[in-house]
């Protein structure tokens, strides 16, 4: 995992040359996807951006994270019942491990992610630009309430 803090202060560089206002508000969604604990859905940051800021709307953070998808500076990671899931702390292709009773995703330190890249384009020719790869799994919290 990156420093949470180092992440923030790269968002807000970039965000900085794209006149972007930095509000109170705005600064509690960053600093939530900078360590991206569980990689939180949009909603899960509403939620909690709420506890401090009452008055924030759904639309700021979607807002905020368009934006930093657009800068590269979160994954987000699609998945088919519609439920988004954003990392802003590592934006860029990496393997996630994703728990099937309580949503919780967590990425799992592979050492041999780029070694199976580097196999898919010399087995099959192509240059790869993206990679995905979900583990699907039950978290030992969970095993622990069973
Ligand atoms: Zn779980
Ligand atoms: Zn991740």
């Amino acid at each position: 995992m990156a420093d949470p803090q180092s992440r923030l202060d790269q968002m807000l560089a970039k965000l900085k040359t794209r006149d972007f206002r930095i509000t109170p508000q705005r600064l509690a969604i960053l600093k939530i996807l900078a360590s991206s604990d569980g990689h939180p859905s949009v909603e899960r940051i509403y939620e909690q951006v709420k506890e401090n800021f009452a008055t924030t709307s759904l639309a700021t953070i979607y807002k905020t994270v368009i934006l930093l998808k657009q800068l590269n500076e979160v994954l987000e990671l699609g998945f088919p019942d519609g439920s988004n899931r954003y990392d802003g702390n590592k934006p860029y292709p990496h393997p996630h491990i994703i728990c099937i009773k309580c949503q919780r995703i967590t990425d799992p330190d592979l050492g041999s992610m780029s070694q199976l890249a580097v196999e898919a384009a010399q087995k099959t020719g192509y240059q790869i630009v993206d990679h995905r790869l979900d583990f699907f799994g039950i978290c030992p919290k969970c095993q622990g309430k069973e």
